[in-house]
């Protein structure tokens, strides 16, 4: 299944073309054995050189083997990209007293989804009941995938939060893998015992509809009654950030730029503060100008950085 670079373009290509609307309200993939070759055991990262300086900050505990059936690596990857410290710190969040917390990234969706419908598709848990593992995500109507937009900007966000003292951990290390599942996604952050998770992720709607929105957990009983609050009070402070970056809050969903949302098992698993950033609309114009933009992501990725060292000062014990 698993596909060489160069085809992986093809077939990126390809799903921005049969992608539809709406990143598919959940944003995740499951990693079925066939994921990826990247070696399994999170020990192994070891390999990785360059990276594992970056990812050795992360717990090491939170060892893939936990977290992944096995074949996957892409969960333990705690592995960004090695430069994203060196972007980070040219960033304007402050490093205040960040060290010691934990945030968790989930990069929304995955290159390889496209081309991995029996896995993707495949029903999971999702808080009280079943749904696909993970979906393909939306595009620009250039082309411009969304799960490359939100690999873009975790990998900027985490180095911005690793310049800060943070502790990150991705959900998945590359952006031509398969997954993970959904709930495989928000047990990653149950794993590590995140202070906060944030997944990355952009909207596909109709031109016109303009702006971001911040998805935040309902209040279920048994599933997210304990952080519903929580997450909401991080996604005030995201409200509050992100309009600095350029996008405005949404003018066609949630409440200024706030949507409540019990249907995703991103959210209903997670035992940790946790909200989606839908970063824009990727079908509008205006919106896909600045999606597409490197400057746009970095500020984005400034913004949310600086949101979550807020919403993390607040939790200081
Ligand atoms: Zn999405």
């Amino acid at each position: 299944m698993r596909l060489p670079a160069g085809a992986m373009l093809l077939v990126l290509g390809l799903v921005s073309v049969v992608v539809v609307a709406g990143c598919g309200d959940e944003p995740r993939a499951a990693a079925p054995s066939t994921v990826l070759t990247v070696p399994s055991q999170p020990t192994s990262t070891a390999t990785t050189s360059s990276s594992i300086t970056t990812s050795s900050a992360v717990p090491s505990t939170v060892a893939p083997t936990t977290i992944a059936p096995a074949t996957t690596a892409t969960a333990p990857s705690l592995p960004d990209p090695p430069d994203t410290t060196s972007a980070g710190a040219s960033g304007t969040v402050e490093s205040a007293t960040s060290a010691g917390f934990v945030v968790v990234i989930d990069p929304g969706h995955n290159g390889g989804n496209g081309s991995a419908s029996a896995e993707i598709n495949r029903q999971v848990e999702a808080g009280g009941f079943r749904k696909a593992c993970d979906t393909t995500g939306t595009a620009t109507n250039g082309g411009y995938s969304e799960s490359a937009f939100n690999w873009d900007v975790s990998n900027r966000l985490a180095g911005l939060l690793r310049a800060a003292g943070v502790q990150v951990v991705m959900t998945r290390d590359s952006d031509s893998g398969v997954g993970p599942c959904i709930d495989r996604r928000a047990g990653i952050g149950n794993l590590v015992s995140a202070d906060v998770a944030v997944s990355v992720h952009a909207d596909g709607s109709g031109a016109g509809n303009r702006g971001f929105h911040i998805l935040v957990p309902g209040s279920l009983p048994g599933f997210t009654d304990d952080i519903a609050e929580p997450s909401r009070q991080y996604a005030r402070i995201l409200r509050e950030e992100l309009p600095a970056a350029g996008m405005p809050p949404s003018n066609y969903v949630g409440s200024d730029g706030i949507m409540v949302r019990t249907d995703l098992g991103g959210l209903n698993l997670s035992d940790v503060p946790k909200v989606f950033v839908e970063s824009g609309n990727m079908r509008d114009p205006t919106d896909a100008a600045l999606l597409t933009s490197p400057e746009f992501r970095q500020r984005w990725a400034e913004r949310i950085a600086a949101a979550t060292l807020r919403f993390l000062s607040g939790r200081r014990p």
